[in-house]
């Protein structure tokens, strides 16, 4: 009976869905070691998942509830010998790792953010994920839980702010991120850029994978779902007929046949049809890119060349 009370008051101190400590437990457990051990060197790392509202939209809430389970297994099997290891809520994990140093905190974290880390589905799919992590230094960088959150909070934002998937430690003379970086998103871009764009698939479909809502304006739609619809979400039905074989073979030589073009853009100028019946020219900048989640991908940036002609004055 004890043992059993005692496996229950254990679970309670369990994050349910992924078994690492609760937020409370695992706040209540560092504050205990750091009144006990307050000379001993350690690590406050605060993970971050990278994106993760696009794998809840693209593959569901439960693969997100997959990727988190994954992301506390990789903190277990990394940091469990001599880390306390809780999740903060969300897809943030905090791992504080005892009795260490620097050296091997970044050994640890390079390991961590150099490998490619894929969650498998219970349909066999993989998804790909990422973190940023942000680390302050016990006792140098703060003295209890709250101030050590702070500072490894502010690494993580530099960590977000320099690209993320990657560490930052808080340290004099840091980086600071500029928070309003993070106001602006994809969202915002989408309409608000001077021009559409748009990712495609570099196969013999090219599929639209994403698309501005400044194209369905570019077309004279009414939505993005009536732009992705009216050119059969396809780069084919971005160009007009006339244009597109032209095109292709302007793009592929730019691309495959060109060999110091190294940074992998390419440039071209076409017609479009908007669904009105407009003719409009346009300049389309290319740039091959391999995506991790769908191979080699097209990015496209394109422009109405005679907008301003078009307005007057
Ligand atoms: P960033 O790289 O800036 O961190 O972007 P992000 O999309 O990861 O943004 P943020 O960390 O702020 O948001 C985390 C999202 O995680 C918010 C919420 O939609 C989602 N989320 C929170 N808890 C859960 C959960 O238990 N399961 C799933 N599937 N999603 C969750
Ligand atoms: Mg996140």
């Amino acid at each position: 009976m004890a043992g059993l009370m005692e496996k229950l008051a254990g679970r309670k101190d369990e994050d349910v869905m992924t078994g690492v400590l609760t937020r409370q437990a695992g706040t209540q457990k560092i504050n205990r070691f750091i009144e006990k051990n307050p000379d001993m060197q350690c690590a406050f790392m605060i993970f971050d998942g990278d994106n993760f509202k696009k794998i809840n939209d693209s593959y569901g809430h439960s693969c997100g509830d997959d990727v988190i389970i994954q992301n506390a297994k990789l903190l277990t099997e990394k940091f469990a010998d001599k880390g306390i290891i809780l999740r903060f809520g969300g897809d943030e994990f905090v791992v504080f790792y005892t009795n260490t140093d620097i050296n091997e905190i970044s050994s640890k974290l390079r390991e961590l953010t150099m490998e490619e880390n894929r969650a498998v589905m219970n349909d066999g799919k993989t998804v790909s994920f990422t973190f940023s992590v942000g680390v302050s230094m016990f006792p140098k960088y703060g003295k209890d839980f709250e101030s050590l959150m702070k500072q490894a909070d502010d690494a993580l934002y530099t960590a977000k702010y320099e690209g993320r998937n990657c560490y930052r430690f808080n340290t004099e003379g840091m980086t600071m991120a500029h928070r309003e970086q993070f106001m602006f998103d994809i969202e915002e871009f989408s309409r608000g850029m001077p021009g559409g764009f748009f990712v495609y698939e570099a196969n013999e479909e090219e599929r639209l994978l994403y698309a501005s809502h400044s194209m369905a304006k570019l077309f004279h739609c009414d939505s993005i779902s009536d732009f992705r619809a009216y050119v059969g979400n396809s780069f084919k039905g971005i160009v007009a007929p006339e244009d597109y074989e032209r095109i292709q073979q302007i793009i592929n030589k730019q691309q495959f046949e060109t060999p110091q073009n190294i940074d992998k853009i390419d440039y071209c100028r076409y017609h479009i049809k908007c669904k009105d019946g407009v003719v409009k020219e346009v300049d389309d900048y290319g740039h091959l890119v391999h995506d991790r989640n769908y191979g080699l991908v097209y990015y496209v940036f394109l422009v109405d060349i005679h907008y301003l002609n078009t307005i007057k004055y």
